[in-house]
């Protein structure tokens, strides 16, 4: 085949990128996540709650117009129609589907099969040509079913009552998750929010992502945090700001938690392995699924997937993205 797909994701006939890491004219965005959306490009098309992040994030002129395009409806360009499928990594990611003279490409941006209640669920797409992200393509990444790293956290919650749980979490996606898996682990009480968490959360609650209560921890004396559970972005719970919690149990929400030394390097207490990435399996099934002959794998650990690919008759390769100057925001950063 001859994509219409640049390495660099380019699509020729139209110009525009997507996720593109400089400013462009024209950018189709995945998802809200930093190290995918960027301020400054010329016309953004995303779907309605990833343009509602960026702007709650960037501000309204952070880009010189927007194109809302819901799930599901086909926008036409110089011949190439473009459609948007849930991706079930946040809350409006996004797979780009990509259509032109009979061939389909789909690139999943970040995404997860897993079911998340602040996220509309995966959809899968056939296709010819699959760009698939890698953050967690290796077989030794096999995530746990997150109800269980929950229950996990409850126990601890009940075990130490006259201690706070401060669960480190990234603000966008990753908080709002973790506070939707409480109440369906049956945890009715209030979630406490360090201030970084309010704005996301409050506009999940917005568009209709029910949250429970939600209180900033700002506002409570230090002893009326035992025994509560407190959600902080995981750069807050080693610094000053965790003093002024009673005795905290350190946890830190994130799929890399399964990878043991990082977490006893980072003095984490409680690891919770809860990832919003496929992993190793469900990257492969998805490759499957989508009856693609290409292959290209980016944003990870690329080469045990293209080897696998290969060894599967597919036509694979890795795909070098020019890095965010900021590297990766969510689960996929190295930095956390
Ligand atoms: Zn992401």
């Amino acid at each position: 085949m001859s994509p219409f797909l640049s390495r660099d994701l380019e699509i020729s006939p139209i110009g525009a990128f997507i996720d593109p890491p400089q400013p462009r004219d024209r950018a189709i965005i995945t998802h809200g996540h930093a190290d995918h959306a960027r301020a400054g490009h010329g016309a953004v098309l995303a779907t309605p709650d990833t343009i509602a992040i960026m702007q709650t994030r960037y501000g309204a002129d952070a880009a010189g117009t927007w194109d809302p395009l819901p799930f599901g409806e086909r926008r036409e360009v110089d011949g190439v129609t473009i459609s948007l499928h849930p991706a079930g990594h946040i809350l409006g990611s996004a797979q780009v589907l990509l259509e032109y003279r009979g061939q389909r490409i789909v690139v999943t941006g970040d995404y997860k099969r897993l079911a998340d209640r602040t996220a509309q669920p995966f959809e899968l797409v056939p296709c010819d040509l699959l760009v698939t992200e890698a953050t967690f393509g290796l077989p030794v990444f096999q995530h746990p079913h997150p109800a269980d790293e929950i229950a996990r956290l409850l126990r601890s919650v009940a075990a130490y009552p006259q201690r706070a749980h401060v669960v480190g979490c990234y603000a966008l996606g990753k908080a709002q998750r973790v506070i939707s898996l409480l109440r369906e682990g049956g945890y009715d009480a209030p979630i406490y929010l360090h201030g970084a968490m309010l704005r996301l959360c409050d506009l999940y609650v917005e568009r209709g992502i029910p949250l429970g209560d939600l209180r900033p921890s700002l506002d409570v004396p230090k002893a009326g945090l035992a025994g509560q559970i407190v959600i902080a972005p995981p750069s807050a719970i080693k610094d000053r700001w965790s003093r002024r919690l009673p005795d905290p149990v350190l946890a830190v929400a994130s799929g890399w938690m399964s990878v043991k030394q990082r977490a006893r390097q980072s003095g984490v207490e409680l690891p919770l392995v809860i990832s919003d990435h496929a992993d190793w399996n469900e990257l492969r099934q998805t490759i499957t699924e989508t009856g693609a002959n290409t292959i290209w794998v980016t944003h990870g650990r690329e080469d045990a997937l293209v080897y696998w690919s290969q060894q599967q008759g597919l036509a694979a390769e890795p795909l070098n993205i020019e890095a965010y100057e900021d590297g990766p925001e969510d689960d996929g950063g190295d930095g956390e």
